[in-house]
């Protein structure tokens, strides 16, 4: 089990990739091609003292360099940290210290500042860059920190004989850590889930599980998801897994995709909520021939049920709904093909993974009953990387503390209603915001709407919506359409119109932005 589908994973996959950028340029790497470029980049990673335990951050969009560089840092049997591109310089010092990283990927426009800014640190990484040339690159020749990823590859092209040969021996364990993925530090600094190779891995097999299109070199996955995450990671492993063939877009745009379906025969395609609402909105007067998709996966935040039926009804193509996060490798349920879709639902949970509904005492609530979601299996990370409280608090007996409330239904289904931090308590009185959220967007005259809890005297809480609208509609009459739709307690204290909600790198709705914006606007 360990070391063969280690092995399939790291160093034998069947996995092609085409590469597609905002341009439409292509780029196509077969199999061997990717494997030999992962063995030079290891080897000049090698080269320039990066050894096993060894953090290297990346810090890309998806590019194929980044899936050679996952190859590659396997291969050397060092840490990966994928980081978003789009982080701020502070965010990142923070990151590479707390890491103590070794050196970084970048496609950074600027290395020599991004050098500058991390050279005090006591571990100053090297700097390899991609996409600039030499002129382009602003740096005196005499900083050996700094190297194209084009001369780290020619190093280690001298040294790497075999595209398929272990690095002087080297070959990481199955419990090696594989990845620290750092999470967007919702309640502060953010912290690094430490994951191994082994819960990566069990975690590809048991989403797997639900590709049916699963016999080597039969699958064409369609990834836009960010590489730097949990669902993007588990996307590329599982297409390792099952020999698909990768199509990888450099970001999510969806007139792209449905023409990358069309001529590619894409198979299955994985997003969030808002893909599958930029889909239905496509516009332009074509019709995409989107007959070769098998299914698509959905996850990461709450997808409203009116949204799944019209892409389901549109495309004539199911999207399986999951759940998950960071700390578990990415995945812990998803509606399988074989077993009754229940929209709302977030499925099952995978074969090897284990979840329980539980009150405030860790007690078990029996079905249908409201508790935290806490979860068991080989998938769960090993803790936060030097955060013992924070993973105490996290980990208890065994079980992953996941901060998400929802339910079971009597036939075992999952139902995210809230996340912990996002419920509103208002006058001792328990407020799900999601419930209030499903009413505004059913109006007709809302397009997307977001609520959360504000500070008030009186109450503990109060309510407040924002919304972006479709049509005209006054804050008054919106109030009166959720009176007539929900208890008064729950129906908004105060409504502020918004041009587009605030997203995150992976596009779903920031409420920590919009807690930020309610308090500038307060103060
Ligand atoms: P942070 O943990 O720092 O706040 P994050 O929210 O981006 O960052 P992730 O691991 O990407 O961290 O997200 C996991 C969370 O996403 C889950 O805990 C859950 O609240 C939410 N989530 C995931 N899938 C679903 C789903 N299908 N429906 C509703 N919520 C979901």
């Amino acid at each position: 089990y360990d070391f063969a589908i280690y092995n399939c994973l790291h160093f034998g996959s069947y996995t092609e990739l085409i590469y597609e950028d905002q341009q439409l340029q292509t780029r196509q790497y077969s199999n061997i091609e990717l494997a030999r470029e992962a063995t030079q980049l290891a080897a000049g990673l090698r080269s320039l003292g990066i050894k096993p335990g060894d953090r290297v951050l990346v810090m890309m969009p998806n590019c194929p360099e980044v899936v050679i560089a996952y190859q590659a840092i396997a291969r050397v049997g060092a840490v990966l940290v994928p980081i978003l591109s789009q982080l701020k310089e502070a965010e990142v010092q923070f990151i590479a210290m707390s890491a103590a990283a070794k050196a970084i990927l970048t496609d950074n426009p600027h290395p020599l500042a991004l050098y500058n800014s991390l050279a005090a640190l006591p571990t100053a990484p090297y700097i390899i860059y991609t996409g600039i040339t030499s002129e382009q690159k602003e740096q005196p020749d005499t900083i050996s920190q700094l190297l194209s990823y084009e001369e780290v590859v020619a190093r280690g092209t001298e040294k790497a004989d075999h595209y398929l040969t272990d690095l002087d021996g080297i070959k990481p364990a199955p419990d090696d850590i594989a990845v620290i993925l750092y999470t967007s530090g919702t309640t502060g600094n953010p912290k690094g889930v430490t994951l191994t190779h082994r819960k990566l891995v069990s975690n590809a097999i048991g989403a797997s599980e639900i590709d049916e299109s699963a016999a080597p070199g039969q699958g064409k996955r369609l990834v836009t998801l960010p590489l730097a995450h949990a669902f993007g990671i588990l996307t590329l492993n599982a297409s390792y897994l099952t020999g698909a063939q990768i199509n990888l877009h450099s970001r999510f745009n969806p007139y792209q995709v449905l023409s990358a379906i069309e001529r590619y025969r894409i198979t299955t395609f994985a997003g969030v909520p808002a893909t599958f609402v930029a889909l239905l909105s496509v516009s332009d007067g074509r019709t995409y021939d989107t007959r070769s998709l098998q299914y698509c996966s959905c996850g990461s935040a709450p997808l409203p049920v009116p949204v799944l039926e019209s892409f389901q009804q549109k495309f004539n193509c199911q999207i399986r709904e999951g759940y998950g996060l960071s700390e578990v490798s990415a995945s812990l349920t998803v509606h399988r093909a074989n077993m009754l879709q229940k929209p709302g639902s977030v499925g099952k949970p995978l074969p090897n993974v284990e979840i329980l509904i539980v009150d405030e005492q860790d007690n078990r609530v029996p079905p249908g009953a409201l508790g935290e979601i806490i979860a068991r299996g080989p998938n769960i990370m090993s803790g936060y990387y030097n955060f013992p409280e924070e993973t105490r608090r996290a980990m208890r007996n065994g079980w992953l503390h996941t901060g998400d409330i929802g339910r079971f239904d009597e036939d075992g289904y999952l139902y995210i209603v809230e996340r912990k931090k996002d419920l509103i308590i208002r006058g001792g009185l328990n407020i799900y915001p999601r419930d209030i959220e499903e009413v505004l967007v059913a109006h007709p005259a809302v397009l997307e709407a977001a609520v959360i809890g504000i500070p008030s005297e009186r109450m503990g809480e109060e309510v407040k919506a924002f919304v972006a609208v479709r049509s005209f509609i006054d804050a008054e009459m919106l109030m009166a359409y959720c009176r007539e739709k929900l208890a008064n307690y729950k129906t908004p204290s105060q409504i502020e119109f918004i041009q587009a909600l605030p997203r995150n790198a992976l596009n779903k709705i920031d409420k920590k932005e919009l807690r930020k914006r309610h308090t500038l606007c307060a103060a």
